[in-house]
């Protein structure tokens, strides 16, 4: 957690780094008076408002495949929770070797790619993630803000405060933040009682047994967290005295499985890709990537089926950075050989752009066998950008923003594309919507006041005059859920 910036930082203090050790801090019981301090539509505005700053976090990983598999593995975990949830579930990926995964208020969940490097099977990662997701469930990230104690209470105080400073378009969010982080510091950050873990657990199981997974993915994810802490002691600290608590979960959760049919579960290509791209943007000294290249080619010559397709992409992708583009043509042709996935039709248009080929070919190639990958998309976007054919790319990804309207990432090239056939009143709206998807309102609201000041045109400046309106009132909104917060 030291290691990591500034803003994760605030992010974890408001976290449930569940996987280390916890100070139990004795929650109340479901439903008690203190759970309707922290309003569902507030602990998603917190949520935002963190993400918001997160996403410029060197740790954050923008990869729009790991992205779309993590939260759709996650919300397919969360559509057979036992209660529904109130939150809807994002899941983002952390560049943090640490085996650790957190939830955030707001339904928010974060995983270290270490835990995804570290899980030997699909199961084991959708453990973590089921647990994660019973604290959303049981809402114990709002009720553990809320009946915090007085430290706590002052730093959400401050964040409030910031959030209302950055809403109003004072100040710079950014420093309320590092004071947050300071405050954080202090304070430790919230930890969960030991019936807390257990609830979270127990429903945790349930979620991946409805889904499909091996319930025993969770004693063996559990036993590799352990054996992490254990080895950690030294840096973590803590650990001696909250073993005795993960020994208790640990029974707990094999007495339970212990009682259900084991459940084979065939692993998604997505997980293996997923598990080696992590494994690629974690390793950033020679040792790591040498450890890696170790690993990578145990898989290649003992693993099959996807796993070993993966192994033979992690390969041919570090060929690819080494600039030997013919190795890399040859793993790939491998891979390709042993199974399919995305990111080896992406690693295919990389290759011909570098060897001087038809990577807008590739790429269209690409598209059409995977029309459902946002990786995908965005490297034919790239593709068709890099041939010049920009009034395509408009109406491509225009398209592709109607087909996934929550991810706001396609907004930016269409921006630049608009831009560049002097469509500049577009581009700015385009932006504006970029904005305001990773919650950046005020920005958005600027953005359009110069789309409306360069714009000539009587119903395209009615429009935006009507989202300006929009976008304050949801800023008024805001800011009234926040004075009510701090209040
Ligand atoms: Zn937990």
């Amino acid at each position: 957690m030291r290691r990591t910036a500034r803003t994760l930082c605030l992010a974890a203090a408001l976290a449930v780094p569940c996987t280390l050790p916890a100070q139990p801090t004795g929650l109340p019981s479901m439903g008690a008076a203190s759970g309707d301090a922290l309003s569902p539509p507030v602990e998603r505005l917190l949520g935002d408002a963190i993400m918001e700053q997160g996403r410029h976090d060197p740790t954050y990983i923008a990869d729009l495949d790991i992205n779309q598999y993590l939260t759709g593995l996650g919300r397919s975990l969360a559509a057979h929770a036992p209660q529904a949830l109130e939150q809807r579930i994002t899941v983002f990926p952390v560049r943090d070797p640490q085996i650790n995964a957190f939830a955030m208020p707001g339904g928010y969940i974060g995983i270290n790619s270490g835990l995804v490097v570290a899980a030997q099977s699909e199961s084991e990662l959708a453990a973590v993630l089921a647990h994660e997701i019973g604290h959303v469930m049981q809402r114990h990230i709002a009720r553990g803000i809320s009946q915090q104690s007085q430290g706590t209470g002052i730093l959400v105080a401050s964040m409030v405060g910031a959030l209302l400073a950055a809403l109003a378009g004072q100040g710079d969010l950014a420093m309320g933040v590092a004071t947050f982080g300071q405050a954080a510091a202090i304070d430790r950050q919230l930890g969960f009682s030991r019936s807390a873990e257990q609830e979270a657990d127990r429903a945790g199981l349930q979620m991946m047994r409805r889904a499909g997974f091996d319930p025993r993915g969770m004693i063996e994810m559990f036993r590799r967290l352990m054996n992490a802490s254990r080895l950690n002691e030294g840096q973590g600290g803590g650990y001696a005295s909250t073993h005795p608590l993960s020994i208790q979960r640990m029974s707990d959760i094999e007495n339970r499985v212990r009682e259900l049919a084991p459940q084979a579960h065939a692993d998604s290509a997505d997980f293996w890709f997923s598990r080696v791209r992590l494994g690629l943007i974690q390793s950033r000294s020679n040792a790591d990537r040498q450890r890696m290249v170790l690993n990578l080619r145990a898989d290649a010559t003992q693993a099959t089926g996807v796993r070993r397709a993966a192994a033979l992409y992690g390969l041919a992708w570090l060929d690819w950075q080494a600039k030997d583009t013919a190795a890399a043509g040859r793993q790939l042709a491998e891979a390709r050989q042993a199974g399919a996935a995305p990111l080896l039709d992406i690693l295919a248009i990389q290759l011909e752009r570098a060897q001087g080929g038809d990577a807008l070919e590739a790429a269209a190639a690409a598209w059409r066998r995977w029309p459902r990958s946002q990786g995908v998309a965005m490297a034919y976007a790239q593709a068709l950008q890099a041939a010049g054919r920009d009034a395509e790319v408009v109406d491509f990804l225009q398209d592709r923003v109607r087909q996934w309207p929550a991810v706001p990432d396609f907004q930016k090239p269409l921006a630049d594309s608009l831009e560049r056939i002097g469509r500049k009143v577009e581009a700015r709206e385009a932006m504006a919507r970029y904005h305001e998807g990773t919650g950046a309102l005020a920005t958005a609201v600027e953005l359009l006041q110069q789309a409306r000041t360069l714009s000539t045109d009587f119903y395209e400046q009615s429009r935006i005059d009507t989202r300006i309106r929009g976008l304050r009132e949801e800023l008024d909104t805001r800011r009234a859920l926040l004075e009510r917060f701090k209040s």
